[in-house]
């Protein structure tokens, strides 16, 4: 059955370049959406529950860090750290590896918000769940990706991701596992790739485009 208009499709769609990028647009909106609820009925703003949560997960961190770990200016996480300090859900301590910095921990309390807000995106791994292994499988690839070029173009933070890590050495073996962490010195496949690792050191830009071509000749 070819219907009425056979080529109505091939000559009225966008590319599905394009479609992916409306489709993630409805999926940002809706974890921004999620966020804000979620933070409101903590009591929080969504920035306030994204610093509570790098803080349980990697804390302590200087305000400087946060910034940069979150992707935020420094004026907004000096802001919202303030109201947190206000709250009691954070204190400033001295940073003992910089004279003049402040090093920010979680309360008691604050650590229990904290622990909240990083299961935020849950909704979104249950959703993710539905996908066949295949679809995962590409979808993460796609997402290293992305996120890398991204991060290329100063949009997302370069932290976490192991094809930025000084540790990663890419394509060094034939076989399922052909990547290498030298920090923990073990192999690792390209779907076990971290983007959020908090072991990740920066590699300097000349070798991140080395390690980042060598890479892509098979990922
Ligand atoms: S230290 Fe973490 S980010 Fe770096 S290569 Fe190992 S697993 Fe990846």
């Amino acid at each position: 059955m070819t219907g009425k208009l056979p080529a109505y499709f091939d000559e009225n769609s966008e590319p599905i370049s394009a479609r992916i990028a409306t489709g993630l647009h409805k999926i940002g909106l809706a974890m921004k959406q999620q966020s804000w609820q979620q933070a409101n009925g903590a009591g929080l703003s969504a920035t306030q529950g994204q610093i509570l949560a790098a803080l349980v997960a990697d804390g302590p961190l200087t305000g400087k860090e946060l910034s940069e770990r979150l992707g935020v200016t420094l004026p907004t996480i000096s802001d919202s750290v303030r109201v947190l300090v206000e709250k009691a859900l954070v204190t400033r301590s001295a940073d003992p590896r910089h004279p003049r910095a402040s090093l920010l921990t979680p309360t008691t309390e604050g650590a229990a918000l904290g622990a909240r807000a990083r299961s935020w995106p849950e909704f979104m791994a249950d959703a993710v769940a539905d996908l066949s292994p295949e679809e995962q499988r590409a979808f993460f690839a796609g997402i290293v990706k992305m996120i890398r070029m991204l991060q290329e173009q100063g949009l997302v933070p370069i932290t976490g991701m192991c094809v930025t890590c000084t540790h990663f050495r890419p394509n060094v073996r034939p076989g399922t596992s052909p990547h290498h962490c030298a920090f923990v010195d073990a192999p690792l496949s390209s779907e076990q790739l971290r983007i959020d690792c908090p072991e990740h050191e920066l590699a300097a830009e000349p070798a991140r485009r080395a390690v980042w071509e060598q890479f892509m000749r098979r990922g």
